[in-house]
């Protein structure tokens, strides 16, 4: 079975009614910002979700995690429906459920020292916390030696430095699926490549999902299984990554 399932989601969100249409009557048709999409993400697979800006992807992903309440359909999370979740349920989902933004600076602090802002997950999710494993999560994102980072600010770091903090924050709680947001877009050509070599190498080592989403096909085609392509909310095609590529 699936470890997430995202299944015929719909998420409209009502026009704002103008003078003139309120006027004569009229209603405004509502913005379908994702329409009937059924997307499965299984043990160890990398699912990409790309489509160009405006098609629906933040709006498919917070409804993913639970930020907006669908228009219609089901977000399913090991075989039980999010609309059906207890407390314990929503904790359980928001410590295996790891997002990594385009920007580091929504998940760091820019007060916060690597090791702070590494103990905050865990503290967070009652793991206890211990130097061994803020250097395991540093060792995994590649930043050696872990000593050489864990008291450096955010603004001591590089771009592609503080992706991999944000990363290691992602997996420093051991979750099971991360839905990675346009993880490299910020960042210059050549640390991108590295960054999605990593998290690919990451999802492969400790056994994860990915839904990996972008605005840009050449990215996600190294290391996506499958790719679903959004237009106006909703997916026009999907296909296994190296058939996207071959019909483009
Ligand atoms: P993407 O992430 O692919 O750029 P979005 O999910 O942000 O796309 O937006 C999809 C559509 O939904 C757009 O037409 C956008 O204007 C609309 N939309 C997104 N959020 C809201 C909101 N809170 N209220 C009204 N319309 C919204
Ligand atoms: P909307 O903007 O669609 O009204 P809500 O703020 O009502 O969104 O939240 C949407 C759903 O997500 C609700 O069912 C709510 O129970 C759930 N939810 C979101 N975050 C949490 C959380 N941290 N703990 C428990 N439930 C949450």
């Amino acid at each position: 079975t699936p470890v997430l399932e995202i299944r015929n989601l719909k998420k409209y969100f009502n026009r704002k009614e103008g003078f003139i249409s309120s006027l004569l009557g009229t209603t405004k048709k509502p913005i379908r910002a994702v329409d009937d999409v059924s997307i499965e993400l299984r043990e160890n697979e990398v699912q990409g979700i790309i489509g160009e800006s405006g098609c629906g992807k933040s709006t498919l992903l917070k409804t993913v995690i639970g930020l907006n309440d669908p228009t219609g359909g089901d977000i399913v999370y090991k075989g039980k429906r999010l609309a059906d979740f207890s407390q314990d349920d929503w904790k359980e989902f928001r410590k295996n459920v790891q997002i990594i933004f385009q920007n580091p600076f929504e998940s760091l602090d820019p007060k916060f020292t690597v090791r702070e802002s590494l103990a905050e997950p865990l503290n967070i999710h009652g793991i206890d916390y211990s130097e061994e494993r803020i250097h395991e999560a540093l060792e995994r994102v590649q930043l050696n030696p872990p000593q050489k980072y864990l008291d450096r600010l955010p603004k001591q770091l590089s771009g592609g430095e503080k992706q991999r903090v944000s990363i290691a924050r992602a997996i420093i709680v051991e979750p099971d699926v991360i839905l990675a947001d346009e993880p490299v877009s910020m960042l210059d050509v050549s640390t991108q490549a590295a960054i999605l070599r990593l998290l690919s190498d990451l999802t492969e080592d400790l056994g994860l999902s990915m839904m990996y989403i972008s605005h840009d096909l050449s990215t996600v085609s190294d290391i996506c299984d499958q790719i679903h392509v959004m237009y106006l909310g909703r997916v026009v095609e999907s296909a296994p990554t190296n058939q996207i590529l071959d019909n483009p």
